[in-house]
């Protein structure tokens, strides 16, 4: 489905368009289904299996357990519940807590949140294309070092991270390791029979599900501390009465997502490819940011000398296109996000730094219109 506003929609970063088949699912459970599925009776078993059908359904497709599987209201909630309650839970081992400069909000301001009740932080610096620094991790590691944060893929510049080299640098330590993988899942395989990580965030609208709904992976026999008290919902460690439609549509989001992939995945790296190629070769005083094909598969992030991304947006917004400077976070702000800052975009790009995220519908033609907007519209604000 088209929206008038944003007839090319470049910001699925930001949040994805629910698929009409992820409505079809949850619509039994925001209508006739409404049992509460923690009651004894007919209607509460069909959601209590609805609900729990949908935790198996997405332990099977990421390769864990259902057990596993905690549900949440998306990523913000599932960052905060790792990051503040392990810590809080290990603070007699230490109070040492690792992450990096480039994390989401969610994990940075939670961290933030600790350092203020006296933990201390390491914030890992990146290298020119957003790799957190391996041997930083290895030199600031600690007996007292309780639990490691690094993302997956970031949301801004699109870098995957090397989990694999950081697992196996905590192996042995007793420190756990979280990683927030809400742009990673659904785009790049995820199976946590492989992935060494103890936590896993991921949250359903990055991947077309529906908003306000996520999940927490918690690897079999690792601390989780109750988080919402209350009633027994979640094996007792975040009470309230589920949003099962949410869930269900979650589930349903997850398994096209996978079943997708391998179709989806290389026609969206040949775009980006595509696009990259075309607007460097294009598009004088340019540079593309995040590493050059360690990257999430739709993610594209320019700067452009001397141009300021906020009036670039309200132009190509003009010609129907939706992108993002920075976090949707930062918007209406022409600061300089923690990303842009960390990777050290040179001063005179910075400020024209421009998010394109691509999705499942994006097409070639979409694209070349990207790039036909672009060019004009940076000549114009160049005054050429
Ligand atoms: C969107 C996003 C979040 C927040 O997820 P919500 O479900 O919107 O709370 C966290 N981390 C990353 C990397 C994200 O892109």
């Amino acid at each position: 489905m088209q929206n008038m506003s944003c007839k090319i929609y470049m910001d699925h970063a930001a949040t994805t368009e629910m698929l009409p088949q992820v409505r079809k699912a949850m619509e039994p459970y925001l209508m006739e289904e409404y049992g509460n599925a923690s009651t004894s009776y007919e209607m509460g078993r069909r959601t209590r299996e609805a609900l729990e059908g949908a935790r198996e359904q997405i332990a099977m497709l990421i390769k864990a357990k259902p057990e596993e599987i905690f549900f949440t209201s998306g990523g913000s909630e599932s960052d905060n519940w790792v990051i503040k309650n392990v810590a809080a839970e290990k603070k007699e081992k230490g109070k040492h807590v690792i992450t990096s400069k480039i994390e989401h909000h969610a994990v940075l301001r939670s961290c933030e949140y600790l350092e203020k009740l006296g933990y201390e932080l390491t914030y890992l610096d990146v290298d020119a294309y957003g790799v957190i620094d391996l041997a930083q991790l290895r030199e600031v590691l600690r007996e007292d070092t309780t639990l490691v944060s690094v993302m997956t893929g970031n949301n801004e510049i699109g870098t995957i991270e090397p989990l694999d080299a950081v697992a196996s640098m905590l192996r042995g330590t007793g420190t756990l390791f979280h990683t927030d993988a809400v742009q990673a899942i659904g785009q790049i395989p995820l199976s946590m029979n492989q992935l060494p990580v103890d936590y896993l965030s991921a949250s359903a609208h990055k991947f077309h599900g529906p908003k306000g709904v996520g999940f927490l992976f918690v690897r079999k026999d690792r601390d989780l501390p109750s988080y919402i008290h209350g009633g027994s919902q979640e094996n007792g460690k975040r009470a309230g009465t589920e949003n099962v439609a949410g869930i269900v549509g979650m589930a349903k989001a997850l398994e096209i997502a996978v079943e997708e992939m391998q179709v989806v995945r290389p026609r969206i790296v040949r775009l980006r490819n595509y696009f990259v190629e075309r607007v460097l070769r294009e598009i004088p005083q340019g540079r593309l940011n995040g590493h050059p094909h360690k990257r999430l598969p739709g993610n594209v992030n320019f700067s452009f000398e001397g141009i300021d991304a906020t009036s670039l947006l309200v132009l190509l917004e003009e010609d129907g296109i939706c992108a993002s400077a920075g976090s949707a976070c930062n918007t209406g702000q022409t600061r300089i996000s923690h990303v842009i800052e960390a990777i050290h975009v040179p001063k005179n790009y910075a400020p024209g730094s421009v998010r394109f995220t691509m999705g499942r519908e994006t097409d070639r033609r979409q694209v070349d219109a990207v790039i036909a907007s672009l060019k004009k519209n940076i000549g114009l604000l160049r005054g050429e």
